[in-house]
């Protein structure tokens, strides 16, 4: 029987991307001996507010442009596919029977993992995936542990813990420096800086 591949999903809403989401994925890739990691953008947010000019395009393209130099790193537009709100259970129904040789682990940061229960069918989302989740600060807080506690007691779930060290670096403060003029070097890939002031992205 051949062994089923263990692919890390990569979600967010990379607005922009920066090097916090590329090293955590990093990171995850080797701690957890991942055969490769998808990143995929999500279509719409919707318990996001996106009120700057940016498409899905801009954001897939600076994605796409971000991991080019990886070679485990493969872009997914799996959820940029479906119109509507994006939710994360569907993506991991559709994958699971896309491709029932693979396990998916679901890369994500501690504020995710506190929110999870308010995401649509955490039970199922929990059932289908192996969750990694990365903590602020560099090491396993006790808020973290508690709740990683009590989401396996709960549910059908493994959550496993990331050692990932966290780059404070924020899309948000990203999209801000842009408007104020401020600089975004050493936060993301110079590529993806380029795209952004070529595209005059975030400025309003
Ligand atoms: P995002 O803001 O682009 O962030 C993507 C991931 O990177 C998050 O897990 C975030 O952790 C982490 N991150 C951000 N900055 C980081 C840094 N400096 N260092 C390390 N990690 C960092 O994306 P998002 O909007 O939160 O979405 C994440 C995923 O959750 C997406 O796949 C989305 O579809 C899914 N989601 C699903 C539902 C649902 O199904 N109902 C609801 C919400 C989100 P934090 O969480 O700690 O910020």
């Amino acid at each position: 029987m051949s062994k089923k591949k263990k692919i890390g999903i990569m979600g967010g809403t990379f607005n922009p991307i920066h090097f916090g989401h590329l090293l955590l994925a990093e990171t995850a890739y080797h701690q957890f001996h991942l055969d490769g990691i998808l990143f995929m953008p999500t279509k719409n947010p919707y318990y996001k507010k996106m009120t700057n000019s940016v498409t899905e395009k801009d954001r897939a393209a600076m994605v796409q442009i971000a991991i080019s130099l990886n070679e485990h790193f493969h872009f997914s537009g799996e959820e940029l596919r479906r119109e509507g709100a994006t939710y994360t259970v569907e993506t991991l129904r559709n994958l699971t029977k896309k491709t029932p040789d693979c396990d998916y682990y679901f890369i994500m940061g501690a504020d995710s993992l506190y929110h999870i229960e308010s995401w649509k069918e955490p039970a199922a989302i929990l059932s289908m995936a192996v969750i990694l989740v990365a903590g602020r600060g560099n090491s396993l807080s006790g808020a973290l542990t508690s709740q990683i506690e009590y989401l396996e007691n709960k549910y059908d779930a493994a959550i496993h813990y990331l050692n990932s060290p966290m780059l404070e670096i924020s899309s948000s403060d990203i999209r801000r420096r842009i408007r104020a003029g401020e600089s975004i070097r050493y936060l993301l890939p110079r590529e993806v800086a380029d795209y952004i002031y070529a595209n005059d992205l975030y400025r309003t």
